[in-house]
């Protein structure tokens, strides 16, 4: 007979691929202990304004799922944490999380007033720097859980005094220590997903030096109504709507410099960032510069949707440079047209560099002894022999579909393998 203890799954990750796996094997009766490392569930598909195919909210896949985490007493989740050591092996592994403190008990709601008093700011990470927020802040309108949390470095003196002095009995605790939990689990599905590639790495395109040079995942933020703008895409030197734009494809991938391998979702990431622009800013004309589009399947119509569209130039050729004029802060962009071998200059009001994807966990190694790993970071599954599964982007780059499919995967090997 089994423990329960050998029954149990630990996952490491709670974005899609993560939150997949967990309710996957808990609503066949596992148990299940998931551990995010950010304050709040979602990984990068909660930051986007549309998904594609279907070009809904985030919220339409997501809410449901967090729903059934709400529901499920199997599943247990810890945020601000993450794993500080696992020993043991396939079906009985000990396992250390550390979680941070959030400072915010929960016990009782913070009330806006506070957070409206409060002096001290932070750069907005889930805005990717646009921005700041108050020290005191809640994710975002959908977090799970829906609590706010402290950024106790950003508090300034004044601010500390304030929340002594008037906050409601209970609501923080400004001496919360960070925790270290103990679990045994049977099996683990590491679902740690991506981060972009630092565009500032990939010096002649411009990005730090040049103020209306976005990425992509920026550019996913200035189009969601909960963004920096509202949903209305400014560039960011006056605020104004751009005229011409441009997408940089491949920045820095398929490149033995930066990523030599295709993120694979980038081409469709800009065909539907492209629509954003088309119904938010219907007059401007939009340059793609592109190697190969990369577009599979059904997906493919996305492309040929927008080629017969007089406002979208597609162009085979590699942008060798950017750089910015200092009276206007509009864009020279240096390109090589590959099809007619020409060089030449267009200037924009907006680019957008489509980056990569990253591994997580090829940044940051997990302290899981044994985890294997390929030549670019991402994880090698070994079919069960360890009892530790990747799901998601942390094995590949994949697109949303591609990861639930993953992470319903990863359960079911993970729960085989008990
Ligand atoms: C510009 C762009 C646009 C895109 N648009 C679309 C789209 O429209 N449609 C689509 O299908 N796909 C799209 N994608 C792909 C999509 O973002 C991924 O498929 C999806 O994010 C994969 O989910 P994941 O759970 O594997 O990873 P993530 O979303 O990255 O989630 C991983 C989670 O793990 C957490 N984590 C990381 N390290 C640790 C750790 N050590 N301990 C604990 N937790 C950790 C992270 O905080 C995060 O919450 C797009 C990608 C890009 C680059």
């Amino acid at each position: 007979m089994m423990s329960s203890d050998a029954k149990r799954i630990l996952v490491i990750g709670g974005g899609i691929s993560g939150i997949t796996a967990a309710v996957e094997a808990a609503e066949v009766g596992y148990e299940v202990i998931l551990v995010e490392k950010e304050p709040c569930l979602g990984g990068r598909v909660i930051r986007m304004h549309q998904y594609f195919p279907k070009m809904c909210p985030p919220a339409c896949g997501l809410e449901i799922n967090l729903r059934r985490i709400r529901q499920n007493p199997r599943i247990t989740v810890y945020t601000l944490a993450e794993v500080e050591h696992v020993s043991g092996s396939r079906g009985n592994f000990e396992v250390s999380i550390h979680q941070r403190p959030r400072y915010v008990t929960g016990n009782v709601p913070i009330p806006d007033t506070l957070v409206d008093s409060l002096e001290s700011l932070r750069p907005d990470e889930f805005n990717y720097g646009m921005g700041k927020t108050k020290a005191l802040y809640l994710p975002h309108e959908m977090a799970y859980p829906m609590m706010h949390v402290l950024d106790r470095r950003a508090l300034s003196v004044h601010d500390k005094e304030h929340i002594q002095r008037t906050c409601p009995q209970g609501t923080i605790d400004l001496d919360m220590q960070s925790k270290s939990i103990q679990v045994n689990v049977g099996s683990m599905i590491v679902a740690t997903g991506w981060q972009p590639y630092d565009a500032a790495k990939i010096a002649p395109l411009g990005f730090g030096r040049c103020t209306n040079v976005i990425t992509n995942v920026m550019m996913e933020r200035l189009a969601a109504n909960n963004g920096p703008t509202g949903g209305t895409v400014l560039r960011p030197s006056d605020s104004i709507e751009p005229k011409t734009v441009a997408f940089v494809q491949c920045a820095g991938s398929r490149d033995e410099n930066h990523l030599p391998y295709c993120s694979s979702v980038c081409c469709m990431g800009t065909l539907k960032q492209t629509r954003y622009i088309r119904e938010r800013c219907p007059e401007a004309a939009i340059s793609i510069f592109y190697i190969d589009i990369r577009t599979t399947g059904r997906h493919e119509k996305y492309y040929y949707d927008l080629l017969g569209d007089d406002h979208v130039r597609f162009v085979k050729g590699k942008v060798a440079r950017v750089d910015e004029e200092p009276a206007t802060r509009n864009l020279k962009v240096d390109v090589e047209d590959s099809m007619s071998g020409k060089k030449y200059q267009g200037c924009f009001d907006l680019v957008i560099l489509a980056t990569g994807i990253v591994p997580c966990a090829g940044i940051a190694k997990l302290p899981i002894p044994g985890l294997q790993y390929d030549g670019y970071g991402f994880l090698v599954n070994d079919e069960g022999e360890r009892g530790i599964f990747a799901a998601g982007c942390a094995r590949r780059p994949s697109d949303v579909s591609q990861s639930v499919k993953d992470g319903t995967a990863a359960a079911l090997k993970a729960i085989q393998c008990l």
